[in-house]
């Protein structure tokens, strides 16, 4: 008796539990699952997303990269030529199409030199505010008029200016592969503000990892290199090309927060926020 009663009581405890329990759980599974569902998608692809644009790159060494725009020129890039190789630098020339398809020549001395050659448009137009179509245009046509000089595909562009979308960056990253690279060093050297200056600019902005822009369609620029390639090798800088740099890229290591330290710590940490950024000015 006392038994079956026992059975009876505790089957009726196990199915109350198990009522009450369903209760509780089953409000939350349909609460959990429309806000799960799409946390799902978003957090696999992130990780394995790769970055397609760099201004500059975080590295453990003296790297930098030099870089120069809008040629090639007839003479003044065979002589920035003879001052990197004279200092065995290695540079990377970001070269308008319609100058690459004039002077075949001198991009295929460039890469004999170990230098990189690399996209920037045919006409250097601002691709920011172009259709699809013309944009894909310019691209491919430099395309073809660097590989037809050098005999290989560039892997890397820059949009003159700096002008471009993200909504660009994606599509052109999809279709041609390149990788598109900004600067964060500008001494504005197409403004020739006179040789001393472009190097006191250039020697005072670069740190390790920079991307240094400039442009040897102007005199006063080729003429401040000298003196340029010379100081930042004292400085005990190397310069190696945008792929060579990208390639050493190692992950920038986190902030330190202020969350673990003591309260007392915090006005410490909030006077330096993070560094003004480095004059990203479009220019040519
Ligand atoms: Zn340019």
């Amino acid at each position: 008796m006392l038994f079956r009663r026992f059975i009876a009581i505790s089957a009726l405890v196990s199915l109350l539990a198990s009522g009450s329990f369903a209760q509780e759980t089953k409000p939350d599974v349909p609460a959990e699952k429309p806000s799960a569902a799409p946390v799902k998608p978003k957090t696999t692809p992130t990780p394995a997303e790769p970055a397609i644009a760099f201004n500059s790159v975080h590295v453990d060494g003296p790297f930098i990269a030099l870089t120069f725009d809008d040629g090639p020129n007839a003479t003044l890039t065979p002589k920035l030529l003879d001052l990197l190789a004279a200092r065995h630098l290695k540079a990377t020339f970001f070269v308008v199409g319609q100058n690459a398809a004039d002077h075949p020549d001198i991009l295929k001395r460039a890469v004999r030199e170990g230098h990189e050659i690399a996209n920037h448009s045919w006409s250097h137009p601002n691709l920011g505010k172009m259709s699809d179509d013309a944009v894909r245009r310019e691209l491919q046509k430099t395309d073809d008029a660097i590989t037809a000089a050098i005999g290989k595909r560039p892997t890397l562009m820059r949009p003159p200016y700096g002008s471009i979308t993200a909504r660009q960056k994606k599509w052109i990253h999809d279709e041609f592969g390149y990788r598109i690279i900004i600067w964060d060093v500008d001494p504005l050297d197409w403004k020739r503000p006179g040789p001393s200056v472009v190097t006191a600019r250039i020697l005072k902005e670069t740190k390790a990892g920079s991307i240094v822009l400039a442009h040897d369609i102007h005199p006063p620029t080729i003429e401040a290199m000298p003196a340029t390639f010379d100081q930042l090798m004292k400085k005990g800088f190397k310069s190696v090309t945008v792929t060579e740099l990208l390639s050493m890229a190692t992950p920038i290591p986190p902030k330190p927060t202020p969350s673990p330290l003591p309260p007392r710590a915090l006005p410490i940490a909030s006077p330096t926020p993070s560094a003004p950024p480095p004059d990203s000015t479009p220019t040519p």
